[in-house]
Parts: C-alpha cells; structure tokens; sequence
C-alpha cells in the first residue's frame, strides 16, 4: 500500500453528472481537490456516435459483471471515462415537473414527497442549464415548469422528415415541444457533457488533481468511525491511500451504494453510512420502451432527438394517474439503449426480407416511453465480496402498458395524416416494441435518498451522509423518487446547490 503524503480539503470520486459538476463549483474556491476517476479519457472517435456502428453494444458496457436475483450474470450498460454517463447519453436535459417533488399518487401507490420543492431547485436548473448550454424553448408544454430566465440557446431545429411528424403529433390537439439539449456547438463533439463543461475547463488549475484509471475500493473511518480518513484506491495494479478532510462519493447510483457496502467495518458492520439497513435500497429505473414507426421515406439515421411530449404525464381521460414522458429516438443508427433492444428490429426486419439493420433503421422513426417506476426498498443493490447483485423488480406495469398503447394510438393517427395509410389501417405489430432489459441502468436513481429521517434515508438534505459527518454523495443516489423525466438535469442542478453547500462549508 503506497500512503499518498499530500492532504486534500475535499476528494471527489468520479467525473459524471454529479462529481463533475460539483468539481467544476468547487474549483473556483481554490482548495485543493484531488478527483478520482475509475475510467479514462474516451477517444474522440467513440464520442462521436454518428460515424460509429453502436450495434456494437459491448463497447458502451462496463468491463465487469454485474448479476440479477436469479444469480444470472449481465453486462451493465455503464461507462466507466471521464465524464461517465454524459459522455454517452442522449443529452436531453429536463426539468422534473413541479408536481413531482411532491407527493404524487399512482395507480399502485403513491411516490414520495422531496424535502425541498421546485422552488428550491429552479436557480439551480437555471444555473445548469446556463452551464451545459441547453438548447431549448418554452411555451407549448403544459407540464413545463416555471423558469426564472429563458433557455441560454434556441431550440434546435428538427430534421425536415421529423418536422412533419411533429405537426401530425400537434393536429391531434397534441403539445410536442422541442427537446432541451446540451450542445457544444464543436463539430468533432457535439454533445454537452460533464467533461467538457465540468472537468475539462479545471484541468490547468493548481489546485485540481485529476487521476484517472483510479478505481477508488473502500473508504476508512477513524478508530470511532465517525470520520472517513482514507479513501483506498487501485491505480496501475497498486493500492494507494489518499486524505482529505471532505469525501464526496459520485460514482453513479449503483456504484455509490456498492462502495457505502463493501467499506464496512468494525464500527459500520453493515457498510458506511448503513445503520438503518438503507443502502442500496429503493434502486430505481425508469420503465422504457422503444417503439419503431416504420417510416416511407428513408432518413440518414443519425440525427439528435428532438421531440417530447407530455401530454399524458398526468394521465388521460381514461387513467387518472400518471403514464409518463415521450421523446424520440433521435436517428436510430446513434441511440445506444435502442441498440440494447435488437428484437425489435428483427421483427421488423421478418416483415421487410433482405433489408439490413442499417436500412431498417434508416427505414424508421423510434420512440422512447419513459414511466415513473415507485421506490421499493426490495430494489436493491447487494454486495458480497467482489459480487454485484441488484434485486430489481419494476413496477407500475399498468401506467407504462396504458402509455405505450396510447402513443401507438397517436402514431397510428399520425400515419393516417401522413397518407401513410398501409400502416395507419394494418393490423397486428406494425409498430414493433421492445422494453428496455435489466443491463439498461442508464437512468438509475434512488439507493441513498435524502431526506430528514435517518431511519428512512441514507443522506440530510445537503447530501450529507446522516451517520458520517465528511462524508457525502452528490450522483443520481439521492433522489426519493424518481419522475419521468430523465434525471441528469436534476443531479447536475443537485450538484450545483451542494457545491454552494460546501463552499459555505469550507470558509
Ligand atoms: C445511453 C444513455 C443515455 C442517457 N440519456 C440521457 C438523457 O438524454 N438525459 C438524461 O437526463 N439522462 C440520460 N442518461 C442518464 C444520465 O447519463 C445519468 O443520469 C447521469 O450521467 C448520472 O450522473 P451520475 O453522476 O449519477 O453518474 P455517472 O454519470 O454515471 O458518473 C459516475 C462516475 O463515477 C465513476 N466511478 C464509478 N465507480 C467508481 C469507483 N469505484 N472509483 C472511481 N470512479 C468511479 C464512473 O466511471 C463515472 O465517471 C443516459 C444514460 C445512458 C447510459
């Protein structure tokens, strides 16, 4: 073991949403950060989705195992680079709705209440929205909540054969809205991400250490484990043990748990910050599923996602509850969780013989339908030794089916508009389906939730651990529920309001 003998104030222990964006916060206040990063600088060329084959799926997937409940091994959807997750997700960059901090009832329950509300959070949005240069505009979605300042960026424009589809969509008395995005305006790497408007601007300032391909193994306590002393990292094959004062773990949802569990230890038999039996617990991810509308004009298969509609958010006439959030696919051949869904493809391609993935693709419109699933605190993640269980049970089955048929309904109208009429009449599977399977954790959420309680909630309400005083995880972990928008506006947003915590914390 090599003692590192230099003494941090804080160490941030991964780059994505969270870890780096609060590095980006913090750097400013010049305290020495040390920032650990499993992963490495991706290639450009790997960034670049649109001149890349995704269908490729393994290289998108971390290097590991992880196992479902059954004790069957899957290959996790999750980057390990710096940047993490951004660096490959669909940078469409959401507010959760008002209502959703509060308590919201489902059909098979309701989804807890947060212990701040949107207000709290809207400077924050603000500010990350400011930050990631989101690509937006405001004013046709009724669920859209109230901004204090306009987007920094005009809406992308959509790709012309989409444009027509999205007036289609508004005919039915439907609200489509552009999707908000994060743009670099870089051609060799369009999309906005934690590396490049949180990392990667620090890189020349005295008082950030960034170590990459630093896989950070378990944290030590003091003698009386009130403390964390000493984070134990793997670096080239060696254990190295660096100090700092503050430890904030940012590692994603899953990973955050699984280090809080495998650092237990005399005084945390259970894991860090586990006294009420909580980490890990209430793990949630979105239901999704893709559906592929067979278009007749081809398009170039690779193009941003641009529409999203919240018109059945709430629920409809005929289901009084929440169903959820549509966004297209953006062009097929770049979206890396559909290229998880082959099955539909090939029922496509049973109906379309000598047509190829390519063509099919280039064929077709894909849609994303996203439902809110409910914390259960049976949906977790287990450690035992280098083991990597998640227990994960989705639920809310109800409100996604209803989602799901309800949008082929509208495509099918959508078709009959178009004079797309063999499709609009035909009967059976014309709009192929798939749900997203186990190893698809992209949205990932909830295994320490924060909250005033010790007994039911891993962290305070400044993400704070409630047993360890300088311990803290700023990721996707900390929220109680999840709604149905996707989340990494909300933990960059959670990333900025701690980084004003740990500033005050810190003068
Ligand atoms: C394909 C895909 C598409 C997505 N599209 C969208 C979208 O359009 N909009 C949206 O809002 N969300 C989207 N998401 C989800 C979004 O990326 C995540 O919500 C967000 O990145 C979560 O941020 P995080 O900080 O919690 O974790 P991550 O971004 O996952 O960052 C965790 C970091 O910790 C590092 N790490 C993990 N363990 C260790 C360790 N032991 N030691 C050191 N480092 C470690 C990882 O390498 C990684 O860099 C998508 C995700 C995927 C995979």
């Amino acid at each position: 073991m090599i003692i590192d003998d230099q003494h941090y104030d804080i160490i941030i222990v991964g780059t994505g949403a969270g870890g780096g964006t609060l590095a980006y916060k913090l750097a400013a206040t010049s305290k020495k950060i040390l920032i650990l990063e499993r992963g490495d600088v991706m290639p450009l060329e790997q960034q670049n989705r649109a001149n890349f084959d995704i269908f490729k799926k393994e290289l998108y997937h971390a290097p590991e195992n992880w196992y479902d409940s059954a004790g069957e091994p899957f290959s996790p959807q999750t980057n390990y680079a710096v940047g993490g997750n951004t660096k490959i997700y669909a940078a469409a960059l959401l507010r959760m709705r008002e209502k959703d901090f509060e308590t919201v009832k489902h059909q098979e329950g309701m989804s807890p209440e947060w212990c701040i509300k949107y207000k709290d959070f809207e400077p924050y949005y603000t500010e990350a929205e400011q930050l990631y240069m989101v690509h937006g505009q405001n004013g046709n979605d009724p669920t859209e909540p109230p901004h204090s300042a306009e987007y920094p960026y005009p809406a992308v424009e959509h790709e012309p054969e989409i444009k027509t589809v999205v007036e289609a969509i508004a005919q039915q008395g439907l609200h489509p809205e552009t999707l908000p995005l994060t743009l670099t305006l870089q051609e060799d790497d369009p999309t906005g991400d934690s590396e490049v408007f949180g990392i990667a601007p620090l890189l020349n300032s005295p008082n950030i250490t960034l170590k990459t391909s630093a896989k950070v193994l378990c944290l030590h306590t003091n003698s009386s484990g009130n403390i964390v002393k000493a984070v134990e990292v793997e670096i080239g094959g060696q254990s190295y043990l660096f100090f700092a004062d503050i430890i904030v773990l940012a590692c994603g949802a899953i990973n955050s748990a699984a280090l809080l569990l495998r650092s237990a230890n005399e005084k945390h038999p259970n894991g860090l910050a586990n006294g009420y039996n909580q980490v890990g617990r209430n793990l949630m991810k979105h239901q999704m599923t893709s559906v592929v509308q067979p278009s007749p004009k081809p398009n170039s298969g690779k193009f941003l996602r641009s529409i999203s509609v919240n018109d059945f958010y709430w629920g409809n006439q005929d289901f009084p509850y929440p169903m959820g959030h549509i966004e297209n696919t953006g062009g097929i051949l770049q979206d890396i969780t559909f290229a998880e869904s082959p099955p539909i493809l090939s029922v496509l391609a049973k109906g379309m013989p000598g047509f190829g993935i390519e063509q099919l693709a280039k064929r077709s419109v894909g849609w994303w339908a996203y439902t809110e699933v409910l914390p259960d605190p049976n949906n977790r993640v287990e450690v035992k030794g280098n083991k990597l269980t998640l227990h994960y049970t989705p639920n809310n089955a109800e409100a996604h089916d209803r989602l799901v048929y309800t949008w082929i309904e509208v495509l099918k109208t959508v078709d009959q508009a178009l004079g797309n009429s063999v499709l609009a009449k035909a009967k059976g599977n014309v709009y192929p389906r798939g749900e997203a399977p186990m190893e698809v954790v992209a949205n990932q959420c909830g295994t320490c939730r924060f909250g005033a309680n010790p007994k039911t909630s891993v962290l305070d309400i400044n993400c704070r651990t409630h047993d360890i005083d300088n311990l803290y995880v700023v990721d996707s972990s900390f929220f109680p529920s999840c709604s149905s928008t996707p989340p990494a506006l909300t933990v960059i947003a959670n990333a900025l309001r701690i980084g004003e915590h740990l500033k005050q914390r810190l003068s």
